[in-house]
């Protein structure tokens, strides 16, 4: 029992077991504070495609021919004048500025060439990202024959083995009549399920089914099982930040490259795996690339912090020395502030021993 509630309530949720998860980034991401913890399912027919051609409309006119659809890219050149895109079908688009967002796992799967290749500091934060991945398993029958209730868990030996399931004819979801059940499976479940036949996979939904229910339920008229991992333009479900990531590695995955490389997506941001995630990325960088545009300031590169700063010459004094961009902000025992460039610094300290290290 123990096991399947963990389940339900924490692996459905992240599409990864709390293990291998990261419990800082995991617990203080701010989307519940921000959107509130209350979860809905939508079963809107015109899907999340609706949402975006709302917003497109604001700007794009109908058929608008800056608008490239079924293009499928295999190059990403770069360079600090601009990017150019190559697609399967030949076609190159030049551009001043380029916003990536393929997901975390088509980046890993290496199926796009960048040309050159992305700096090392942005592959290794690229590579920190887990891809989830959550497959819901929607199964039609002759009529229903289970609970009433929008959530039923079945709590197996197994841990996440068809435990989640929901009653798609709950209060508020398809009508009734549809005889639809939904069960969900993660992770290493969900890449087992992947990885068989649908026949297969049925077979094992049913056992468990008659378990729940008894033998004589009857068999499915239908199955639907998607593969998320297997689909090379996803490779996996959504983000899942993994054990270690902390500021830093937020910082390299959002940060473009050579000024002109700008990355957003579910996966580079605090609210990683959710679409208001990837949405908020995408206006962050949209953001960035006007002002800069606009002639404000432009975001160029990663830039590593500055490491501590190491000034036994300070020590002799007794006030404090912390580093600030390049120049070290010294505390004087009355608590005021005095910044000093390094060079100054070495003006006035000269007969001392110091090493600055930033
Ligand atoms: C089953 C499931 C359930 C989910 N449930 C929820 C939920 O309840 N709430 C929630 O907030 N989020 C949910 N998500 C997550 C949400 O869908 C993602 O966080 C969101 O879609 C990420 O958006 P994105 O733009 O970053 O990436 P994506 O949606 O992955 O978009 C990337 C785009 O890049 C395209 N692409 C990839 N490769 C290429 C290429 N070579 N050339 C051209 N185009 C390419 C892809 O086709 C895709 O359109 C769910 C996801 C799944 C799969």
């Amino acid at each position: 029992m123990e096991k399947a509630v963990e389940h339900a309530i924490y692996d459905t949720g992240y599409g990864e077991k709390p293990d291998v998860s990261s419990l800082l980034r995991g617990e203080l991401n701010p989307t519940k504070e921000m959107f509130g913890s209350k979860t809905y399912f939508i079963t809107d027919q015109r899907g999340y495609v609706y949402i975006i051609e709302q917003m497109a409309g604001s700007f794009l006119a109908e058929n608008d021919r800056r608008l490239k659809l079924n293009k499928t890219v295999t190059t990403v050149q770069w360079g600090d004048h601009g990017v150019i895109v190559t697609t399967k079908d030949g076609s190159k688009y030049a551009a001043d500025y380029a916003i990536v967002t393929f997901s975390m796992g088509v980046l890993q799967d290496n199926s796009i060439e960048f040309v050159p290749g992305l700096p090392d500091w942005k592959r290794e934060a690229i590579s920190r990202v887990r891809m989830a991945v959550y497959t819901k398993i929607y199964l039609k029958f002759p009529s229903k024959f289970w609970d009433d209730d929008a959530n039923i868990w079945y709590a197996g030996e197994r841990r996440g083995y068809y435990t989640v399931w929901q009653n798609m004819e709950a209060p508020g979801l398809f009508p009734s009549g549809s005889h639809i059940i939904l069960v969900t499976v993660v992770d290493e479940e969900a890449r087992r399920v992947e990885a068989q036949s649908d026949q297969a996979t049925q077979a094992e939904v049913m056992a468990v089914l008659r378990t729940m229910y008894g033998a004589g339920i009857p068999d499915p008229t239908d199955i639907l099982v998607p593969r998320w991992e297997q689909d090379p333009f996803f490779r996996g479900s959504y983000a899942n930040w993994g054990v270690g990531i902390n500021d830093e590695v937020l910082h390299k995955l959002q940060a473009p490259v050579a000024g002109r490389l700008f990355f957003a997506g579910d996966g580079t941001g605090p609210h990683f795996g959710y679409l208001q995630g990837a949405f908020l990325e995408g206006a962050r960088v949209a953001d960035a690339i006007a002002t800069c545009v606009r002639g404000g300031p432009c975001e160029k590169e990663y830039q590593p912090p500055r490491r501590g700063c190491t000034c036994p010459a300070a020590a002799n004094f007794d006030i404090q020395a912390t580093v600030d961009d390049g120049s070290c902000l010294y505390t004087s025992g009355g608590g005021s502030i005095m910044p000093f460039s390094t060079s100054f610094y070495l003006v006035i300290f000269a007969a001392f021993t110091f090493n600055c290290m930033v």
